[in-house]
């Protein structure tokens, strides 16, 4: 049953009760191989513009559920309990064939894009991992270099000592190596020391008021800086709107995602975004231009 809940403003918030939401979890770790098998899954990019070339050479992979009876499964609800339920490592190497597969089209039509994956702590334990993504890449044809894979602090946190070998392997593949989400976990200072990356995703929280938040700005700025320092590229995930192109661009950010630029899109969808933006990107560099 719902249970109707009076918030102080006045409005009123309808919550899950708890068998209801533990059914909900259980239907969702139920259906996910046959959801696999059915297409009710699949990639979605996002485009990620190098700011400098004023260019699209890059993006983020993100996976979508569509369910027949629960509708849009938020990707962070259902990876959580993925994970959980152990299933993770058959959804990581799913998406890593779609990408790749996806990566071979774009190819053909003429589009060298690197794209980047969202790897889960599990993942980062197992030490099999590098010698499958080896083997996908020979079996698609591809570049190491065109695969990217983004880790969080949390993940990290984990099983420290395994995840830096795993990534360690995974570097001298050659793929690229990014930490996602910074600045929300914990010791970043220590990750960004010690995990041998290439580039640092500034999380949304920092990036969304970075126009009237003097703060956020400052943690902004002062990460670019610093992850320069390493020898790191930096992205700014989550840019809305242009003031906040102005000022990355004054902070030095080498890369920014965000919703101003595109919501991430179908594979077609996304092959047509890039061929346009590619083409003529000025017109992003001017005030009055939006995405929506
Ligand atoms: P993430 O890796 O940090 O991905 C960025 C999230 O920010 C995406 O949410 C993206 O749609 C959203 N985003 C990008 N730009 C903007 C913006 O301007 N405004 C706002 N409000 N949001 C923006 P999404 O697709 O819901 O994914 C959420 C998280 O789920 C991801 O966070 C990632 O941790 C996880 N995830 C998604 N796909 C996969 C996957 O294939 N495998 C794994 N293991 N995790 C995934
Ligand atoms: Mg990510
Ligand atoms: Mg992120
Ligand atoms: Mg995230």
């Amino acid at each position: 049953t719902n249970l109707a809940k009076n918030t102080s403003n006045g409005i009123v918030v309808y919550e899950m009760g708890q068998d209801e939401s533990h059914q909900r979890e259980l239907t969702i770790i139920r259906d996910l191989p046959e959801a696999l098998e059915t297409g009710q899954l699949f990639m979605v990019y996002q485009p990620k513009v190098n700011i400098a070339q004023r260019q699209c050479l890059s993006s983020e992979a993100l996976i979508r559920w569509i369910h027949p009876s629960l509708g849009f499964i938020p990707p962070d609800e259902f990876i959580r309990l993925i994970e959980q339920s152990g299933n993770i490592k058959v959804l990581t190497q799913w998406v890593i064939q779609q990408v790749l597969a996806q990566q071979v089209i774009w190819q053909k039509q003429g589009m060298q894009m690197q794209v980047a994956i969202n790897l889960s702590a599990h993942d980062l334990q197992d030490t099999h991992l590098p010698d499958q993504i080896q083997s996908s890449l020979d079996y698609f044809g591809l570049d190491a270099s065109l695969l990217s894979l983004e880790v969080t602090e949390s993940a990290v946190m984990a099983d420290t000592k395994t995840v830096i070998c795993v990534l360690g392997e995974l570097k001298k593949l050659g793929c690229k190596l990014s930490i996602d989400d910074f600045g929300t976990g914990q010791s970043s200072l220590a990750y960004l020391r010690d995990l041998p990356v290439d580039e640092v995703k500034i999380d949304r929280t920092f990036v969304k008021n970075i126009d009237t938040n003097k703060n956020d700005a400052l943690i902004v700025s002062a990460t670019v800086q610093l992850s320069h320092g390493f020898g790191f590229t930096v992205t700014a995930e989550g840019m809305e709107n242009y003031i906040g192109l102005d000022i990355l661009e004054s902070f030095e950010c080498d890369t920014i995602q965000g919703y101003y630029f595109s919501k991430p899109l179908a594979a077609a969808e996304f092959y047509q975004w890039v061929s346009a933006f590619n083409t003529d990107s000025g017109k992003w560099w001017q005030p009055h231009s939006s995405n929506t």
